[in-house]
């Protein structure tokens, strides 16, 4: 058996070599590393796929929230909402441009901030709502962009974990994560559902005035080369990982196939065992499980991940501490709710080994020491 591993992209490579390697030597042959024509060939191929009108590619995922949040117009004071319980990206970025990032509470089944938690949140400062579509499902986006609406406010979706994942909406009708909020952001560090070879990232807009500022500020606020409009950054995707992007694209459906099938074996031969608490699928998103995450109750999320390891089973906790327990945000965040579900979350959680290549043989040594450790 091979060893296991939380992501396998060298067994991924491996499979699709041939196209891999052909991409890249065509873009080193063509020397045009920047700006290349991979780069608008994938971005018109993912904005097919995701049926938005616009794709900015950037830099990678953190750059695209922050570029989201430049784009419309904000005031120092303004204030934005954001998940207490989440990777650091969202509430970095606010922090960075002296923004206040107030952070709410999730809901202890979806990981996602429930729409409550965000209303009450709301002061007359609010400006933008941060829905993050965590581990692979999504946040309440129906319910939260009818709030926005009705207070006048933007909606940056982080997709980062999420690419490919549909929101159904009440009426049976469809939308990929990232194309509902004002913009979707989205990263294709290696690991995500939809990885590059390096960093990577990408903005999603219908709106053709937002789109196009978004691309300015990608380009150091400019349109026209050495006349600048306004402040921007450098923020590119390069011609070398929009071309692996554009490969392994036409795979992604395939990919998130491999890993709810993964979740579903994993699920079925968990779901009886004391003292685990499985993935709940929130009914009104499909679930691309970026991370399996099992909640383990009574203390012993520590030991069983030290249990795991010995048995040469790799598992993480994301995220072993809240945002608003981060040393960086000590001054700058603010709460309008209790944070107690994502304390408690960032005791429970531990996530799985999930990626595309893992083998019902991997999955049964895994399921199997699980079922070793309750039985102790
Ligand atoms: C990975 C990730 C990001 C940041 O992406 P990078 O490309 O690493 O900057 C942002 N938000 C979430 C939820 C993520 O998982």
């Amino acid at each position: 058996m091979r060893k296991i591993q939380m992501v396998d992209l060298q067994t991924q490579y491996n499979k699709i070599k041939n196209e891999i390697d052909a991409a890249i030597n065509s873009v080193i042959s063509s020397a045009h590393f920047i700006n290349g024509e991979s780069v608008k060939e994938f971005s018109d191929n993912l904005a097919q796929y995701l049926k938005v009108k616009h794709v900015i590619p950037c830099a990678n995922g953190t750059d695209a929230l922050q570029i989201a949040l430049m784009s419309l117009n904000l005031k120092p004071s303004d204030e934005i909402i954001c998940p207490d319980f989440t990777f650091i990206s969202s509430a970095e970025v606010i922090g960075l441009l002296k923004l206040h990032p107030v952070l709410v509470d999730v809901d202890y089944n979806s990981f996602t901030s429930t729409l409550k938690n965000i209303e009450s949140a709301i002061t007359v400062k609010t400006k933008v709502i941060i829905p993050v579509h965590l581990f692979g499902q999504a946040a309440e986006m129906e319910a939260i962009t009818e709030l926005a609406r009705k207070y006048n406010l933007y909606v940056i979706e982080d997709t980062a974990q999420a690419l490919g994942s549909d929101y159904i909406f009440s009426d049976g009708s469809r939308k990929k994560l990232g194309t509902i909020g004002t913009i979707g952001c989205t990263s294709f560090f290696p690991s995500k559902n939809l990885g590059c070879y390096g960093d990577g990232g990408a903005l999603f807009t219908d709106d053709d005035m937002l789109a196009e500022r978004i691309k300015m500020i990608t380009n150091h606020g400019s349109r026209q080369k050495y006349y600048h409009q306004i402040i921007g950054c450098n923020s590119r995707l390069d011609s070398l990982q929009a071309a692996i992007l554009n490969v392994k694209l036409q795979y992604l459906n395939q990919y998130i196939e491999s890993r709810q099938q993964a979740a579903r074996y994993y699920s079925e031969h968990l779901k009886d065992t004391e003292g685990l608490i499985i993935p709940q699928e929130n009914g009104y998103s499909t679930h691309t499980y970026h991370q399996y995450t099992l909640k383990v109750k009574d203390g012993k999320r520590d030991s069983l991940k030290e249990f795991l390891n010995s048995r040469d089973i790799p598992a993480m906790i994301y995220y072993p501490v809240p945002l608003h327990r981060q040393e960086a945000f000590k001054t700058i965040a603010r709460a309008h709710t209790s944070l107690e579900i994502s304390e408690q979350l960032s005791r429970e959680v531990l996530s799985l080994p999930m990626h595309t290549e893992l083998t019902q043989q991997q999955q049964d040594y895994i399921i199997s020491a699980i079922k070793e450790f309750f039985k102790q």
